[in-house]
């Protein structure tokens, strides 16, 4: 047999330390019993605690672990890209490193790559130990992407999933920043099939994405995927100019024929208000979607990479 990888696992971690050694036991377990050879590649998207430094005596002890160290914080759609950029093998699984995305699934992905699917999803069946609003969140949101979009995305799936080295070698051509990689990967097209599971509690220590990352993960999905928002602007402001220009005739109206014109203060601080609002709201969506043209058009980098272990030092990665 020969010893070129056929599997990379991608591991992105942002301040795991409590979790990220255990994540790699159980990991390598699952990896071992599949018995081809396979790499795992964490990427540390700028934690601020001891993630880097228990990677590194990781990556002391077993060759097969590899590390990428971002100078910063990227995010986490961009710490999955740079792990895939890096990838040798011939299937790649991007898995959280907090355990809710139970390893033991990965042989199943492989089942359903080995019988020809390009892409097997995780999806999620249960998710236990989410807040209410997590879930509550999750659903909606998911919902009002599927709605909102041309693509078929599946619904309540993460980024949990395997891909074919095509697979990540045609995202990798995707220059976007904004990335929203399960969207991409939809867009794509290719073979894809899902694999049920039922989503775990997180291991230790707490969610890394805050409302504020949800928020900006939410907008990134939507704006890359659909111009309906826009729209949406388009016509609230066509139907509420309209109103407004039907209120007028009517001011008017009283004004001509009717004479007894009330002092009209209140309704007039109401409709400034009101407009003002819808205004503002409609610039910010519009605001949205500049901000993003703008960040691609100045074409930086997509991650900077600090320093890299147990992978070769001139090697580069597809994007590079
Ligand atoms: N993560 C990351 N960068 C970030 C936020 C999260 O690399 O800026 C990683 C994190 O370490 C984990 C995965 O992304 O491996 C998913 O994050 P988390 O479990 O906190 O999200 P949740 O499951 O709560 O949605
Ligand atoms: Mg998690």
């Amino acid at each position: 047999m020969s010893d070129s990888v056929i599997y990379s696992v991608v591991v992105p971690v942002y301040n795991e330390e409590q979790v990220v050694l255990e994540s790699y036991k159980r990991l390598k377990k699952v990896m071992d019993s599949v018995n081809e050879p396979y790499e795992i590649i964490f990427v540390n998207d700028g934690s601020r605690d001891k993630t880097a430094f228990i990677v590194n005596e990781i990556c002391e002890k077993d060759k097969n672990i590899k590390f990428l160290d971002f100078s910063r914080n990227f995010g986490h759609q961009i710490a999955i890209t740079a792990g895939m950029d890096y990838t040798e093998g011939e299937a790649i699984i991007v898995i959280d490193a907090d355990l809710q995305d139970p390893p033991e699934v990965i042989p199943k992905m492989i089942e359903k790559w080995k019988e020809g699917y390009e892409v097997v999803y995780g999806k999620r069946i249960e998710r236990k130990g989410d807040t209410f609003f997590k879930k509550f969140t999750a659903a909606a949101f998911y919902r009002l992407l599927r709605r909102m979009t041309d693509v078929d995305i599946p619904v309540d799936t993460g980024d949990f999933r395997l891909i074919d080295r095509k697979v990540c070698v045609a995202l990798s051509n995707v220059g976007e920043r904004s990335r929203y990689i399960r969207g991409l990967i939809s867009w794509l097209g290719f073979k894809q099939i899902g694999v049920e599971f039922s989503r775990d509690k997180r291991f230790a220590g707490e969610t890394k994405y805050p409302l504020k990352k949800m928020i900006k993960f939410a907008f990134d999905a939507i704006t890359s995927f659909s111009y309906k928002p826009l729209k949406i602007a388009t016509y609230a402001g066509t139907i509420i100019s309209f109103i407004g220009f039907v209120y007028l005739l009517v001011i008017i109206f009283q004004a001509l024929f009717i004479k007894n014109t009330q002092q009209g203060w209140p309704s007039l601080m109401a409709i400034t208000i009101v407009f003002n609002g819808i205004v503002l709201m409609i610039l910010g969506i519009i605001g949205e979607y500049i901000g993003r043209i703008y960040d691609e058009a100045k074409g930086r980098p997509l991650y900077i990479i600090r320093q890299t272990k147990n992978i070769e030092k001139d090697k580069k990665g597809l994007r590079g």
